[in-house]
């Protein structure tokens, strides 16, 4: 697995960004250190727009020197919109989540949230505006409470109960040993990984970003588990910006757009239906996949080939 071959802080940026909301503004803290940004920590009354469109821009990218991953992307994401990134394994997808989460900053180009450099907004400002859900690490040493109120270190009672509520955990979570002091994570109080999910997801609910970036946090799931997460995550995605990378739960016939990365480019974009009267590099994925699947599963994902 790429990740565990990569340098020591590689390695600890791609487990920050598991970490998502906070954690990712403390990734591109990181990078400053090591000289990897040359975005200082910026002037705090940088105009945010809420819930502002986002533009991506010739963006670039290259984890090492002359070994370039993204060629040029461009994109333009409207408030509300849902994108479903699709595309071949190594293709470049969990990057672009990563850049658009501002966990790195491109080599090259620009990605702004209202006109402003996502590198340039003042971390809790980040937070706000962006959040990377990824496939491990949902749960975090800690008590449910912590690993809830992490991405809000004031939140009181009423908001950590509503959050895990609005992703129907509170029950569960309540009826855990010690209730929401329970510990959990390694060593701690065994939870399943449908369990461990709502506990991010009740993070994410709390933290309240209003653009969410789904990178496969399902696929560790199975099916069963997957669709009673449906309703959890539908509690998350209403209201906000989503872009959903392969993701189990959110299939690409339900996003507004479609972007197909091929080679750290994006080769094709638009709606499903565009995509499949287009019959190019998207409708052939689709059909190749509902060509090996019966049709009570045809909610399940477009899955990379
Ligand atoms: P998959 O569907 O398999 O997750 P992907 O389309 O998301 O693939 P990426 O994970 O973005 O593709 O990978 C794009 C390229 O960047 C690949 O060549 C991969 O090996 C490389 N890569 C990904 N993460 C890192 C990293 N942390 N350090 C160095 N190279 C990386």
């Amino acid at each position: 697995y790429v990740q565990l071959l990569i340098d020591p802080v590689d390695r600890l940026l791609s487990w920050l960004d598991e970490l998502q909301v906070g954690m990712a503004s403390l990734a591109r803290l990181l990078g400053v250190a090591e000289g990897r940004s040359d975005n200082p920590e910026p002037a705090a009354e940088v105009p945010t727009p809420v819930g502002a469109r986002i533009e991506v821009r010739g963006v670039r990218f290259a984890y090492a020197p002359g070994r370039e991953v993204l060629h040029g992307i461009d994109l333009t994401l409207e408030p509300g919109e849902r994108l479903a990134v699709v595309g071949p394994s190594g293709a470049g997808k969990s990057t672009l989540g990563r850049l658009l989460a501002g966990v790195y900053q491109p080599t090259a180009g620009t990605i702004t949230v209202g006109g402003v450099p996502l590198g340039d907004l003042p971390l809790d400002r980040l937070r706000t505006e962006v959040a990377l859900v990824s496939q491990e690490h949902h749960v975090f040493i800690g008590t449910v409470w912590d690993n809830v109120a992490m991405v809000r270190p004031g939140a009181d009672e009423a908001e950590v109960c509503s959050a895990l509520a609005a992703v129907h955990a509170l029950d569960w979570a309540l009826a855990l040993p010690d209730g929401l002091a329970t510990t959990v994570g390694s060593g701690g109080h065994q939870l399943s990984a449908a369990q461990a999910q709502q506990i991010a997801l009740a993070r994410l609910v709390l933290a309240d970003p209003h653009t969410l970036v789904l990178d496969e946090a399902t696929s560790l799931i199975d099916p069963r588990a997957a669709r009673d997460l449906e309703r959890s995550l539908a509690a998350v995605l209403r209201g906000r910006t989503v872009v959903a990378i392969a993701h189990r739960l959110f299939s690409a016939h339900d996003a507004d757009r479609v972007a197909v990365v091929e080679d750290g480019r994006i080769t094709e974009l638009g709606s499903h239906d565009e995509l499949v009267a287009a019959n190019g590099p998207y409708a052939s994925l689709w059909r190749s996949w509902h060509g090996e699947r019966t049709p009570q599963d045809t909610d399940e994902p477009l899955a990379d080939t």
